[in-house]
Formats: structure tokens, sequence, C-alpha cells
């Protein structure tokens, strides 16, 4: 990857220096250094918006409602109104890290059978595409709306109106369409040309818009208007409610769709009831770094815990690359069992964490761990947290651990960091689940609706398995590191349950391997979840650490892109470097308020 980088600057470089009225070397968009505040997201009409946030006074809270807003505009098919998502905020003069919980909700009906196929006599699940994630069933309250104006009214300095007034602009005026957004609707034509609501506004003519061309939400312009007016008090008691409730009870399909398209059961009563839940982070000290990551019902923060408490005795920069990433590789696959086994939402479920995050279960896990990879076949169980819990609570019961295949990973999902002059930071991670969610547009209103509550597990009695009112466990990791030096990092990431070892690689590039922010983003992804085989970035196995794991017996799958992240560090003199994917998803944008 770092060499596709190089060449395609070099590739850069050498059109643009071949150009007499060009004779300079263009800026990389995705990288940018200076002070003021930053915003580092995958757009740059999102990034923009979220500068002049800054520019005109708000500060970071504001920014990140306005760039998210904005990104539902011209990133449909990963965020909006629709969905939900984790953010994360740090206060500067407070000094202290808040999480909100936006995560999408099961309604009342939910239980076990949330997917089963009406059509099959066995009473079997819907097959898992396009089926099971195209359908009413599959959408959880979003907890979008409210997060957003819970973080404005809690810490930021705007109005809601006044955050999303720049979207509802770029959603009247449009926006250019470039070739992630063409390739996202083609890659999801079949099941969008199911619904009708759909089709009108994605499938223009029955075609993907063409790359170029202007791109306008005049319904979405609506919507936010109506949240401006009404606040979410419209999206969760009124209109605009209704008209979601309306959309997951009958989903709009056309005549004959070319699959089963099943209802879902929320109500009105579902939507009244939702609470964003602020909470704190997961807290993990390694090598002299503070790590603030999610917490529960995200598994980011504990699996990724985990994960730096078996490899903390390693000392890996003292190893060699290979053997470093090793012993990250095999920490990964040990975490990932005990995630699967044991995590869920903690209303729900008692999760072990003291045990599960506890030094002496790392211990424990770590002596598993031997110099050669175990064959593509093998699945790590899970261990036993419960003698290191020390909480008398805790239930015994067992379940039979799940062993997973690697889940198929999406690149939905879209991660956005914010920096103000005050040095208050934002790192908001937010989803629709799949790309382009539940495929279903609310008729009349511009978002497409996510199908989150395919992140349960329908094994009976597993702890993420579908109950009312449950949150499905999730793996999204916004993060903010303080480092030795007095940087404070911020960074995040999309990918389904890869944005964990994303976000763990990240880190580690940077506290163990010195990188800078933008190489740590754009270095090669390494991701092992306790699927057998080890996915990496295409080119990775070519490399010599690929070649060198290789060689260790590790069976490396190369896939073409896993997890666009973006981030922002802060020195201590307030120089900023804001970094976003210089070509992942086509590349993404990063701006400062001043040079
Ligand atoms: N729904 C996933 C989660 O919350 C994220 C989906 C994705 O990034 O592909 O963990």
């Amino acid at each position: 990857m770092k060499r596709s980088i190089f060449v395609s600057l070099t590739l850069a470089f050498f059109i643009f220096a071949n150009l007499p009225a060009l004779s300079f070397v263009p800026p990389n968009p995705a990288i940018a250094q200076g002070h003021g505040g930053a915003v580092a997201s995958v757009d740059r009409d999102a990034t923009k918006i979220g500068i002049n946030v800054l520019k005109a006074g708000g500060n970071a809270i504001d920014a990140a409602v306005a760039t998210t807003a904005a990104l539902g505009v011209t990133d449909p098919f990963s965020t909006g109104i629709g969905g939900g998502g984790f953010m994360m905020i740090y206060l500067k003069a407070k000094n202290r890290i808040i999480t909100i919980d936006g995560r999408e909700e099961a309604p009342a009906t939910a239980n076990i059978n949330l997917f089963q196929d009406p059509d099959n006599s066995k009473g079997e699940n819907l097959t898992f595409f396009p089926n099971r994630i195209s359908n009413g069933a599959a959408v959880g309250v979003p907890g979008t709306p409210l997060a957003w104006s819970e973080a404005l009214r809690r810490y930021g300095t705007w109005q809601l109106k006044a955050a999303l007034r720049p979207a509802i602009d770029l959603a009247k005026t449009g926006f250019k369409v470039d070739a992630t957004f063409a390739s996202q609707v083609q890659t999801n034509q079949a099941r969008f040309a199911a619904f009708t609501s759909t089709t009108a506004l994605y499938l223009p003519n029955g075609k993907p818009p063409v790359v170029g061309s202007i791109f306008k939400n005049p319904d979405l312009a609506k919507t936010y208007q109506m949240m401006s007016s009404q606040g979410v008090q419209g999206f969760y008691q009124g209109k605009l409610g209704q008209a979601t409730i309306e959309t997951v009870q009958h989903p709009p399909t056309i005549a004959k769709p070319s699959f089963r398209v099943i209802p879902g059961g929320m109500t009105m009563a579902d939507l009244g009831r939702y609470q964003v839940q602020l909470g704190t982070p997961i807290f993990t000290k390694y090598r002299g770094y503070k790590i603030y990551s999610m917490g529960l019902p995200s598994s980011g923060g504990t699996t990724g815990k985990e994960v730096m408490n078996i490899v903390a005795d390693f000392n890996l920069p003292k190893l060699d690359r290979v053997k470093a990433w090793h012993s990250i590789i095999e920490a990964q696959r040990l975490a990932f069992a005990d995630r699967d086994r044991f995590i869920g939402d903690p209303k729900y479920v008692k999760v072990p964490l003291t045990g599960l995050l506890s030094r002496e279960f790392a211990k424990n896990r770590r002596q598993l761990i031997g110099d050669r990879a175990p064959g593509k076949d093998f699945r790590a169980l899970p261990g036993n947290p419960l003698p290191f819990q020390n909480e008398a609570s805790v239930s015994l019961t067992t379940v039979d651990p799940p062993l997973k295949t690697n889940q198929p990973h999406d690149n939905s999902t879209t991660h956005l960091t914010v920096v103000d002059r005050f040095g208050n930071i934002v790192s908001y991670t937010s989803t629709l689940e799949q790309i382009g969610g539940s495929g279903i547009v609310v008729p009349g209103y511009g978002f497409i609706l996510n199908n989150e509550l395919t992140d349960f597990d329908l094994t009976p009695n597993h702890p993420n398995r579908p109950e009312p009112g449950k949150r499905p466990r999730s793996s999204l990791s916004p993060t903010i590191t303080f480092e030795p030096s007095g940087n404070i990092t911020a960074y995040g990431s999309p990918g389904g349950s890869t944005i964990i070892t994303t976000a763990l690689g990240i880190g580690f590039n940077r506290m163990d391997f010195g990188m800078s922010l933008a190489d740590a983003i754009a270095a090669p992804r390494i991701s092992q979840r306790n699927g057998g085989v080890t996915q990496v970035d295409s080119g990775f196995e070519k490399t010599d650490v690929g070649k060198g794991l290789i060689a260790l017996g590790h069976v490396l799958e190369p896939v073409p892109e896993i997890g666009a992240a973006t981030g922002i560090s802060i020195a201590p003199n307030g120089r900023i470097t804001a970094a976003a994917e210089p070509i992942r998803r086509g590349g993404g944008s990063a701006m400062t308020v001043k040079r």
C-alpha cells in the first residue's frame, strides 16, 4: 500500500510537473497541517462544512454534527439519521472524556426469530444477502438524531438548526457524484431496485447516478429543515417518526421484488422510548500511552484492550517486525474468541469485564501463543475470565462457544475526527451497518434506514442474541490516545469487525513502530478475527513482512480494502496534523482552520 501511495504521488508529481501551467506538486488533500482546529472525514464537502463551522466560531461538537449531517447527503450509504453510532468527546477545559452511545435499539417485538423466513417450513432464517439485510425487521430504532441533539445540548455551542444549515444547503444545491458514490449504488442496485422510494432517489431512470453529475436530495433538505424547526422530537414522536414506522411495517416494495422482504414490528412506542446513553470510555495504559476507546455495547474498546494486554509483555518495538505482527495476530485471534463468547449489551447480559480486561487473564491467554501460527482450520476457544472477575454476581451459565469464520467485512460506516481551537476533540463513528443499510429510503424524506439488527447473533442463548429493547453488539471504535510526547491523537475507522483491528493497527503503528499518523493510517491493515485466515490489504502478502508471516504458517487472505480511517494529532504547541485515507475509498479529506 505504501508503495502504491508512493507510485501515485510520483505519478501525480510527474503529470503535474510536466504541465507548464501547473509546475507545482499539488497538496495532498488527505493530509493537512496547521492550527486553530481541523476536520478529517471521507469527503471533501463534509470536511469543508466542518471547517467553516470552526471558522465561524463553532466548537468541535458543533462541527462534528454539521460534518456528519453533510455526510448524510454525500455519503448516505454509510451514515445518516436512519442509523446510529458512537461519539467520543474530549473536553479540554474539564480534561474529561465522555462517550455518547447512539446505537440502534431493537423494538419490543424482537426475539430470536427476528429473521425467520416465513416461506421456510423448517423455520430457518432468511439468507443473509440480500434478504436478511433488506427488510423492515433489520431496522433498529435510529440513534443518530438524538445523539446529535444531545451532543449539542450538553457540549455544543450551536443549536441543531444552525448545525444542520450547511447540510440543508448542500442537499438542495447538490454535489458532484464521485466514483465511490456511483459504485456503492451499483453494488446495491439489485436490492435498491426492490424499493420504490430508493429507486426514485438513487436509481433515476433505473440506473446509478453518473460520475461527475450533480446529485440533489431535496427530500432530505426538507427532513433536516423539519428537524431544525421541531427539534428531534419530530423524529421520535412526530410526523417523521410516523413515516419511519410506516416504512418499517410496510416496506415500499415494487409489485414483485426479486427477494422476500419481511416487515418489521417497530412502533411509535419504540421510538418514543429511545434514549442515548452517556458513558465513560474503556481505559488502557500501554507502554506509557493512555488510550481511551469505546465501551459496551461496542466490543471495540474491550477487544482492543485485551489485545494490548496480551502483547504488553512482548515489547513489540524490540522484536523484528514479523515476530511483532505474529504476536499481534495471535493476540487478536484470542481476544476475538473471547469477544464472541462474552460480549453483548450489558443491560441484558452480565459481561465479566473485570476478568476479561485484567492483566492476569491476559497473561493466561498469552501463554497460548506459540512460535508459529496454528493452521487455517484452527479456531481459538474462549478463555475463562471468571476466576479473575472478583465479582460474585457473574452468571456461571455456559453456552457453546460460537466458532465463527471471518464474517464478511463491509466497508460501510464512516469515521470523522474534529478538533477545535480550544483543543476539544470529537472522534465519531456512525453507521447504517451494511453499505446502503436496509436499502430502504423513507418515502418523501430522503434518508435510508439502517439494518443494524443484523449485528445480533441468532445462536440461542448467545449474549448477543436479539431481545426487546436490546442494542446489538458493535465493533465501532472511536479512539483518543494521550501519548508520552504530549501529543493527543484521535482516530477511528469503518469496516465491520475489522474496525477493531484497524484501530489497533493504527495504534501499534504509532506506539510501537514510530509511524506518523498519516503513515499509520495509510499502512497495510492486518486483521485476524479468529477466522483461521488473516485478512490483509491486497499486496501486503508480497511484502517482506507478509512473506515472513507466511513462513511462520499464517494464511494471509488479500482483500481489496480494509478500513478507510481518519484521525487527528495535536502537538503540545498546538500544531495539528489531520489525516484521512490517501487511497482507500477514493481518498478522504483533511483540512485545518489555519495553515
Ligand atoms: N454494524 C457494524 C458495527 O456497528 C459496522 C458496520 C460496518 O462498518 O461495516 O459494528
